[in-house]
């Protein structure tokens, strides 16, 4: 009998009741490996029913006990990240190493959120008015939702979930039913760590559990991650209901190689963010615009890097590249290729033609070049190990490319000179920048969120604005009476 994945509410495992269930696959194989329980509108109200229990206890408990299991959740994750990354690997197939980097990167917010005693510490103005002083506090919302893509099935859970658990609130997570094991790991971890039950909970699910996450009157806010059109929906079907959100969207990332850039790190850093991951990233590049003379250099460079990727299961010592989500998403990559070749664009690099593992969800590395803007190679998010090439002659005929992009979610320039990377700093119009670096995701005391169609909502992820997010700010005006007016004599002067 197929393994059958279940939710984690109120502390436990628990099975399904909706009869509703969706395939598991290991990428790597092609094979199912397990159905996951996918929760109805029922199932979401009782579960959330016992995070708001939940929530109204965890709210008094003190800022040191939340820090101190924040603490105790962090060594966990740290000493079992290995074991997390074989899960993470085995539903979503990026190399190990990878897993292992996402999670590092998930560790960081844990990191971040240990530091919530200082986090949550309010403003105080002494004698605003004569005897009047002013102070404000921050205060959990109650139950929030977390709803979250399969590309980083432990890092963009931890995004959320522990800076909304330090800041007080209980956290449910929907995660993708494509890749749902890593969530039921966290929740072990979390329980292991003393969270007490109902605080951190998994409903598996699809579009059902969505929904009534969206409309259940005791979810008070809802964070998002995942492609555009659903970010949107979740945007306004959430604020439509009264909540909080925060949605962020897909992406469609450029790089700006000057004709001044070290071409061979160009070179690296592009080859290492368009393909890592199998380009199932957020932050991965998948337009290099190549301004003047660079571009030949540059894509010769680039061409010759790919030969040496080694792509197959990612389980195997020294596979850099591992297949793609689904057989169908795989398929879809490829029509894209086979587009690009119609409209005109030159393929360098063929990944259709790839000596890749015949099971599993594999495709090669494609470099497409002399890519026009009105191709659907451009305008699409294709979300696999595809680069494409734009030539351009100046800097700001490249930059006017990178901003009349409908996405905004991250950028990177390459260059030697400072002045042109402030320059390019201030005029581009995406929100994370990499200045030689392919990939900037912030450390997690930034926040993190692009622009435009890349994010809903007007507050970024985790790090500071993580806490505003989850709290609400009250502001307290307070007047005591004169204790020398006091009936009672505390010994203070009558006449002051
Ligand atoms: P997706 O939008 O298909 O799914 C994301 C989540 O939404 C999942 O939990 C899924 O179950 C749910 N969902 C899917 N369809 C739904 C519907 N019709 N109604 C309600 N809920 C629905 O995204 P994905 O394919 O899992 O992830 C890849 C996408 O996520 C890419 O577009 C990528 O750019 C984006 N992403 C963005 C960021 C960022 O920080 N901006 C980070 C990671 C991934």
């Amino acid at each position: 009998m197929t393994r059958r994945i279940p939710h984690w509410i109120d502390g436990r495992e628990t099975p399904g009741t909706s009869g509703r269930f969706s395939p598991v696959f290991n990428p790597a194989t092609g094979e199912q490996t397990a159905e996951v329980a996918l929760a109805s509108t029922d199932e979401v109200g009782a579960a959330v029913a016992k995070a708001k229990v939940a929530a109204r206890e965890w709210r008094h408990s003190s800022l040191s006990k939340r820090s101190a299991v924040l603490f105790r959740f962090r060594e966990l994750l740290h000493d079992r990240s290995d074991e997390l990354a074989a899960i993470i690997t085995a539903e979503h197939g990026k190399v190990l190493s990878d897993a292992g980097g996402e999670i590092a990167r998930g560790l960081e917010n844990v990191e971040f959120a240990t530091g919530a005693p200082q986090l949550l510490k309010g403003g105080f103005s002494e004698q605003a008015a004569t005897g009047v002083d002013v102070y404000n506090i921050r205060q959990p919302l109650g139950v929030v939702a977390g709803i979250t893509p399969f590309n980083f099935p432990a890092m963009v859970p931890l995004w959320m979930c522990a800076t909304a658990i330090a800041c007080g609130n209980a956290f449910v997570l929907k995660p993708s039913e494509k890749d749902p094991s890593a969530s039921l790991f966290l929740a072990e971890l979390w329980k292991e760590a003393g969270l007490p039950d109902g605080v951190f909970t998994v409903l598996q699910g699809d579009k059902e559990a969505v929904d009534a996450l969206l409309t259940h009157p005791d979810v008070a806010a809802v964070s998002f991650v995942g492609s555009t059109p659903i970010a949107r929906y979740i945007y306004e079907t959430g604020t439509a209901n009264g909540k909080r959100v925060q949605a962020l969207g897909g992406a469609k990332n450029h790089a700006l190689v000057l004709p001044d850039a070290d071409v061979e790190m160009a070179a690296d850093a592009v080859v290492s963010a368009a393909y890592g991951a199998a380009g199932e990233r957020c932050m991965a590049l998948s337009v290099t615009v190549a301004v003047g003379d660079v571009a030949q250099p540059l894509v010769d460079a680039i061409a010759a890097r790919l030969p040496k990727l080694v792509i197959g299961d990612g389980t195997t010592p020294g596979t850099d590249m591992g297949p793609l989500i689904t057989r169908e998403h795989r398929d879809k990559v490829a029509g894209y290729i086979g587009a690009g070749e119609q409209a005109g664009a030159t393929l360098v690099v063929d990944g259709r033609e790839a000596d890749v593992p015949a099971d599993g969800f594999f495709l090669g590395t494609t470099l497409i070049d002399n890519v026009t803007p009105e191709m659907t190679v451009y305008t699409d998010e294709i979300f696999g190990p595809v680069l494409s090439v734009v030539r351009v002659d100046t800097y700001e005929e490249g930059l006017e490319l990178i901003n009349a992009n409908p996405f905004a979610n991250g950028t990177a320039i390459f260059t030697r000179d400072g002045g042109a990377a402030r320059q390019f700093q201030f005029d581009v119009e995406v929100g994370m920048v990499g200045i030689n670096v392919p990939i900037p995701v912030p450390v997690a005391y930034y926040s993190f969120g692009g622009w435009k169609a890349s994010l809903f909502g007007d507050t970024h992820m985790y790090g500071p604005e993580g806490i505003s997010f989850y709290t609400r700010g009250k502001v307290v005006t307070s007047r005591w009476p004169d204790p020398a007016t006091s009936s009672v004599d505390l010994g203070f002067p009558r006449t002051r």
